[in-house]
């Protein structure tokens, strides 16, 4: 568990972050989302103390992180930007061992972990450990950053706009893997982005930030159907909540007892996707299916609906 206390940064006579608290609960996703320029860097780089505080504190674990040296602290943080930020001149598995060599594992350990991690990311180990990053594509070279920054196992991952540069097919893989790191890890992820459905795919919780306060922090359902002001409806994007409201359940979740009738619809698709399905193939009810082909119960297009508005 991260807690945030009164967390406060200013430079030069501006507060570019302003009394922020919030509690980050463990084996979570919590998503920071905000104009350019709100503080949401400065809020991320106060965890790990890229940035030190002017006033407020940050307890992990229920430990104050001033307790401890910051370069020390950021060894048992992960840390990953977008553009990756790999060593050039360093080959994939050495970027990835980086944190472990600081902690002095042996070479045996760094090995396994850095084919593990491979592994995880679906880069062949005997293909890639002694690449170098120049010869990856971009989404190569970004899922090594993130394989490096979780090299050390640490409990805690910070993650600001890891997937900006990413194109669209690379990207959804690569909020899938997140969701799998967590699943598999119990990682806890803070990640700053500014793409709402970003947000709303991977985040258990979204902080909204402007001009460097906390405007609310809540589920991300929550957001949406109880803004806790105009700024914050904004942000979610008022045209579109109900498809946002959609999005956050999947077919399986929602599924009615029976088989039904109409195309087939994965149960771990969103009730978004589901809709989108029906509406194209101008049915009024779909069958839910695994990824097997086995039933799963039906939608109905009220069903579904039911699900787009505040309950
Ligand atoms: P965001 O990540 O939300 O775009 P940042 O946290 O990077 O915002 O920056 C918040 C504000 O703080 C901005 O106005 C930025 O110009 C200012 N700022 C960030 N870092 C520094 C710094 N090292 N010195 C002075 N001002 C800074
Ligand atoms: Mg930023």
């Amino acid at each position: 568990m991260i807690t945030v206390e009164n967390l406060s940064k200013v430079y030069d006579g501006t507060t570019v972050v302003d009394a922020v608290s919030m509690v980050i609960e463990k084996n979570t996703t919590t998503v920071i989302v905000g104009t350019s320029g709100s503080g949401k860097s400065t809020l991320l780089r106060m965890i790990n103390r890229l940035v030190e505080p002017t006033g407020g504190r940050v307890l992990i674990e229920g430990r104050d992180t001033r307790e401890e040296p910051a370069h020390l602290l950021r060894r048992r943080i992960g840390y990953a930007i977008q553009g990756h930020g790999l060593f050039p001149h360093r080959t994939v598995a050495e970027n990835i061992g980086t944190v472990p060599q600081l902690l002095g594992w042996s070479a045996a350990r760094i090995q396994a972990r850095v084919e593990e991690l491979l592994q995880v990311f679906q880069l062949d180990p005997k293909a890639y450990a002694d690449a170098m990053p120049h010869e990856l594509s971009g989404g190569q070279q970004q899922r090594v950053g993130v394989a490096r920054a979780l090299a050390a196992e640490p409990a805690v991952l910070l993650m600001d706009e890891p997937f900006g540069a990413l194109d669209p097919i690379i990207r959804a893989k690569a909020q899938e893997d997140l969701l799998e790191i967590r699943r598999r890890f119990g990682t806890t992820i803070v990640l700053v982005t500014h793409d709402m459905d970003e947000a709303f795919h991977l985040g258990d919780r979204v902080a909204v930030m402007s001009g460097g306060r906390l405007l609310q922090y809540d589920r991300p359902a929550r957001l949406l159907t109880q803004p806790a002001d105009p700024f914050v409806a904004r942000m979610t994007g008022m045209g579109d909540r109900a498809m946002r409201l959609l999005s956050l359940t999947t077919a399986g979740e929602a599924a009615l007892p029976g088989r039904g009738s109409g195309p087939a619809v994965t149960a771990s698709a969103s009730l978004r996707e589901a809709l989108s399905e029906l509406v194209w193939q101008g049915a009024d009810s779909a069958q839910v299916v695994d990824a097997d082909g086995t039933a799963r119960g039906h939608l109905t297009l009220d069903a579904i609906l039911r699900h787009g508005r505040p309950s």
